[in-house]
């Protein structure tokens, strides 16, 4: 089973996907560690990001592969170095990449097409995994999630001002909204989930029950024979 959770950032995507991985057993793939590994990826080898055909030639031809849920980009298990600023603040020249993200779509279909994954990121629900058998669209206001950011960066003393921080979020908000291939968009499909008024563990409760319901519901499905002495 294929289990997407596709939504804006800050909306706590990647702790509640890893979460409910474990829960259910299942693996967890982070398609934004992906974009991040080769921005940080392009910078530290002198490419010029703004150059979308150079771009696309060296990402393209950098190695990467999972291993055990680790993501190795040209034989490095990547980091806390891919969450940086400066790789936040540059990542959208690839995700922007349509060749870029043709290819990274192609890997995580190949990477997901065995066992049973929540993948978590943008598109996974819309274009990567458009037959999952269960999408979610995980959501809330850009105040709380600024405000989640803020928490966040207090907890690891480090600076940071709420209306900088809700700035960078609308932004980023904007650009997933409007790239050419790929945009933040909740797939028909998708339950939305609004977080706002919900704690961690409750959300993961919440998706754990909606997984649960549809995996024994596959389950009976796949068991049914069909008895031959009744006509349909
Ligand atoms: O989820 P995270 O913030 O780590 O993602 C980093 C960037 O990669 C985001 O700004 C988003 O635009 C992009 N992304 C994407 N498609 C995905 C996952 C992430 O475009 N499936």
């Amino acid at each position: 089973m294929i289990v997407t959770i596709d939504g804006p950032a800050g909306a706590g995507k990647s702790t509640i996907a890893k979460l409910l991985a474990q829960r259910l057993g299942f693996q967890f793939l982070d398609t934004g560690a992906m974009y991040r590994a080769l921005t940080l990826h392009a910078q530290k080898s002198g490419i010029e990001l703004s150059n979308a055909t150079n771009l696309a030639t060296h990402c393209v031809a950098v190695p990467m592969r999972i291993e055990a849920e680790v993501l190795f980009v040209d034989h490095q298990s990547v980091g806390s170095d891919i969450r940086t600023p400066s790789v936040s603040r540059d990542v959208h020249y690839v995700a922007d990449n349509v060749q870029i993200r043709r290819h990274l779509v192609e890997l995580q279909r190949r990477w997901v097409c065995d066992a049973n994954f929540v993948s978590e990121g943008r598109d996974q629900g819309t274009v990567a995994f458009p037959r999952a058998q269960c999408k979610f669209f995980l959501t809330a206001t850009p105040e709380t999630r600024a405000t989640r950011r803020l928490r966040q960066l207090q907890n690891q003393n480090q600076p940071g001002m709420y209306e900088e921080i809700l700035a960078a979020q609308l932004d980023r908000d904007r650009r997933d909204q409007t790239r050419p291939e790929g945009r933040l968009l909740k797939a028909a499909d998708a339950i939305t989930i609004q977080t706002d008024e919900l704690s961690i563990p409750e959300v993961v409760e919440r998706l754990s029950r909606i997984v649960e319901t549809r995996l024994a519901r596959t389950t009976q499905n796949s068991l049914a024979v069909p008895n031959p002495g009744v006509s349909a």
